[in-house]
């Protein structure tokens, strides 16, 4: 069997770690064609050295530079390029069998979609991209027959509940219900009135899992499960009343699909995102991916409980988003990523993201969306309607 080349956008990332561990593993089924990161050259350049792609990207032409020196002295013939135009080739060139999506934020919609286009098989961690642009990237994917992959667990869980055959056809399939699992994160039980006083190391302290930044805090506001519930009504074909959320603090049902005639399927394992990689990568079959199995006993009991919407705000103007449709999904998530890089910056308090959110969200309308264009523009605009509010409402 020849051997699949992979490229991995983000892959100094959390995920894009764990994908090249995971491949290691597998060196006779896979290959690294390209490798991509955002300014980490040095963490880049051990990663090419070991994984010898044809390719490595980074964002500016400096540091491009930088690392082409370093490759050609170790005499490693991989090739550095820079910029949006050279994640979007890498992810579309003809040799590239899969690729991995797993830049953070809005910046990973460009290459994603590119990847849609042209027909790839593509492991989907950046939810950003759905939440983003659902319609016109699952369109593409309809359009171009590329093979879509959830790689975010949760989605990853309820894709291997699912029928086979399932085409996104809630309707026809003896669902009820596709329910999310959320761990709650860091803050679940913290006093509500002290959370405006959590520091962006607190927030980014998750009780189960290790992820990037940006995420981690998404976790702690739960805007994480926002985002996903987003992702599912896009990948599934589900409305907002059919997609339900249950905290689950120790992460080990990744989520669940209920039928009508009574039963619940779920997808269990240890929460160590390798395992839903290795499913992509290898689906449909099955491979190792290091993780150890589940072992249940260790558990004296798994706690199933209702989100609390006053706790954790966000949730509920996910929901809000997804029910107005058009262009809310795109300036919730703009909105988002600014608040979340002003509260890490020390500019914003905890609470105030939610403030943020909901005053983009009041005061920008919605409108419809028909191509890549459309959305920066939308996305550009909300970034700073946001930034104003910070700077007016931040701390100085
Ligand atoms: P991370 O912050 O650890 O890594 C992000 C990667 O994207 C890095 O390689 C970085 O260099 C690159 N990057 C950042 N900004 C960029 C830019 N402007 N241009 C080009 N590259 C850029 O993030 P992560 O935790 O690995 O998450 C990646 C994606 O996967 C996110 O969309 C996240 O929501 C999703 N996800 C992550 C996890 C997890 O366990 N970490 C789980 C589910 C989904
Ligand atoms: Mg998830």
């Amino acid at each position: 069997m020849p051997k699949q080349k992979i490229s991995i956008l983000g892959s100094t990332g959390s995920i894009g770690v764990s994908t090249l561990d995971v491949i290691a593993r597998h060196p006779d089924r896979y290959e690294v064609f390209a490798l991509t990161a955002h300014t980490q050259v040095d963490k880049l350049f051990l990663q090419c050295q070991q994984f010898q792609p044809q390719y490595a990207v980074l964002s500016t032409p400096e540091l491009a530079s930088v690392l082409q020196e370093r490759l050609t002295l170790h005499g490693i013939s991989t090739i550095a390029l820079y910029g949006a135009q050279a994640l979007c080739d890498v992810a579309t060139a003809t040799e590239c069998d899969a690729v991995m999506a797993a830049i953070v934020g809005a910046a990973g919609l460009p290459s994603s979609l590119a990847a849609a286009q042209a027909g790839k098989r593509i492991l989907l961690a950046n939810k950003e991209s759905l939440v983003m642009s659902g319609q016109i990237f699952m369109d593409a994917i309809a359009k171009s027959g590329a093979v879509l992959l959830p790689i975010d667990s949760e989605h990853n869980a309820i894709f291997q509940c699912l029928p086979g055959s399932y085409g996104r056809k809630i309707e026809h399939s003896g669902i009820s219900k596709i329910i999310l699992t959320a761990s709650g994160g860091p803050f679940l039980n913290r006093a509500v009135e002290t959370l405006n006083d959590v520091t962006p190391d607190q927030a980014v302290a998750h009780p189960n899992w290790v992820m990037g930044r940006k995420i981690s805090v998404d976790s702690a506001t739960m805007m994480n499960k926002g985002l996903e519930v987003i992702e599912a009504h896009w990948l599934f074909g589900a409305p907002a009343d059919q997609i339900g959320v249950l905290i689950h603090p120790q992460s080990v049902v990744h989520s669940m699909v209920s039928y009508v005639d009574g039963s619940v399927l779920a997808q269990m394992g240890n929460p160590d995102m390798r395992t839903p990689i290795a499913f992509g990568l290898a689906f449909p079959e099955r491979i190792n991916s290091g993780v150890a199995s589940l072992d249940l006993t260790k558990f004296s009991q798994l706690h199933f409980r209702q989100p609390d919407f006053q706790r954790f705000p966000c949730l509920g103007l996910a929901y809000q988003a997804l029910r107005t449709g058009g262009s809310a999904a795109t300036i919730l998530n703009a909105a988002n990523e600014i608040a979340v890089e002003a509260f890490l910056a020390g500019r914003l308090g905890f609470r105030q993201i939610e403030s943020v959110i909901e005053e983009c969200l009041n005061q920008i309308s919605s409108v419809s969306l028909n191509d890549l264009a459309a959305i920066l523009e939308v996305d550009g605009q909300a970034r700073r309607h946001a930034l104003s509010i910070v700077s007016q409402v931040g701390v100085q």
